[in-house]
């Protein structure tokens, strides 16, 4: 059930829907949009009985939502969600795109600091590294834990850029939500509702990656989760699904951004790293990822990437990932996107023509 509010109802006309929902034994999410605001009921068995709410003052219509996915359905609001960061530039689902690059893993602070440089200053407006990683083996590397988070948010301190790093559990979730900027909720962890609902009791936006079989309702269901629980700042994150392919790891599923742009007003990003697992094929992925309309790219970049603690076959050499980031701004240009440049070496060079640059072979 949605409850469309006047263009011109006041804050004390929406609050007052609010309490009657609440009163009823129900949630109400009150979301303000461009127009109007929108205050989705959730916690209701069946249908509730408008007709209390549809008198209410201010109330425009009360409609019912026949979809599973409530809250990050267009119906609830029309237009995208930007998810921002005071005092910086970033943001996500906003006209500039958002770049998150950084290695796999945090595995030392010279080797997070040797990568964070480079992306930094590549234009990478948030920096990723894996804390607490989840791998298939249980005698592969888990990740540095808050020693890695520490790590991280000298990073920031350093270079201004935002922490993304996921969490794995509801133990990792606490000191994730403590030093990062952005909580990753990784492809395994996508139906983990018990995890899912403790994000959406943070106040910190949630970087959702797609689980790696999941359909796209499967997928808007599990961010309907982090949502239901009062955090409205969720990201998705398509990363490649798994199917019989095996010239990649996975199979990168662009159709799935039109797709989730249709039916959300969230932010959605590419994962071209985990999408493909192939160096070679990130940048034309991330290429592709930005001419459909992603809203940012996630990235893994590695110094070496040969001696690397984890997905070292998928991280770019930062000069690719400088490279990669020229040409992405290229064809942000073309979507009336914009790729933030910062200072002096963001700059493209004057010289780089569209098509010599786009042609450029990939190592
Ligand atoms: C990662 O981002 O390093 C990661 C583990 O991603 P995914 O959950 O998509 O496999
Ligand atoms: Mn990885």
């Amino acid at each position: 059930m949605l409850v469309v509010m006047k263009a011109h109802a006041t804050p004390e006309q929406v609050s007052a829907v609010c309490n009657k929902i609440e009163a009823l034994g129900y949630r109400a999410h009150s979301i303000p949009g461009a127009e109007r605001t929108a205050i989705g009921i959730t916690g209701n068995k069946g249908e509730v009985e408008p007709g209390t709410l549809e008198e209410m003052p201010g109330v425009q219509e009360v409609i019912p939502v026949t979809k599973s996915y409530k809250l990050v359905s267009r119906d609830m609001k029309a237009e995208n969600t930007v998810i921002s960061f005071p005092g910086t530039a970033a943001t996500f689902g906003g006209p500039g795109l958002a770049i998150v690059a950084g290695p796999c893993a945090i595995e030392s602070r010279e080797q997070a600091f040797a990568v964070a440089e480079r992306v930094h200053r590549s234009g990478a407006q948030f920096f990723r590294g894996g804390a607490y990683k989840p791998r298939t083996s249980p005698y592969s590397f888990q990740g540095l834990g808050e020693e890695g988070l520490r790590i991280m948010s000298e990073v920031r301190d350093q270079f201004g850029m935002k922490i993304v790093t996921e969490a794995i559990d509801h133990e990792s979730l606490d000191l994730v939500e403590k030093y990062a900027d952005v909580i990753q909720i990784g492809a395994r962890n996508m139906q983990n509702f018990s995890l899912l609902k403790r994000a959406g009791r943070s106040r910190k936006p949630v970087l959702l990656k797609r689980g790696m079989s999941a359909t796209l309702e499967e997928f808007l269901m599990a961010a309907e989760y982090v949502m239901s629980e009062g955090n409205y700042k969720v990201i998705l994150c398509e990363r490649g699904v798994r199917t019989f392919a095996d010239h990649t790891r996975n199979t990168l599923d662009l159709s799935l951004i039109p797709a989730v742009q249709r039916l959300s007003h969230l932010p959605i990003l590419v994962d071209p790293s985990h999408g493909t697992g192939k160096r070679n094929k990130v940048t034309p992925l991330s290429r592709a990822s930005v001419a459909v309309g992603a809203d940012g790219l996630l990235i893994e970049v590695h110094c070496d990437p040969d001696k690397a603690l984890s997905d070292g076959m998928q991280s770019l050499y930062p000069d690719q990932f400088d490279e990669l980031m020229s040409q992405v701004r290229q064809i942000a240009a073309v979507v009336n996107r914009t790729v933030p440049a910062i200072g002096e070496h963001a700059r493209v060079p004057a010289n780089r023509g569209v098509s010599s640059s786009l042609r450029a072979a990939q190592p």
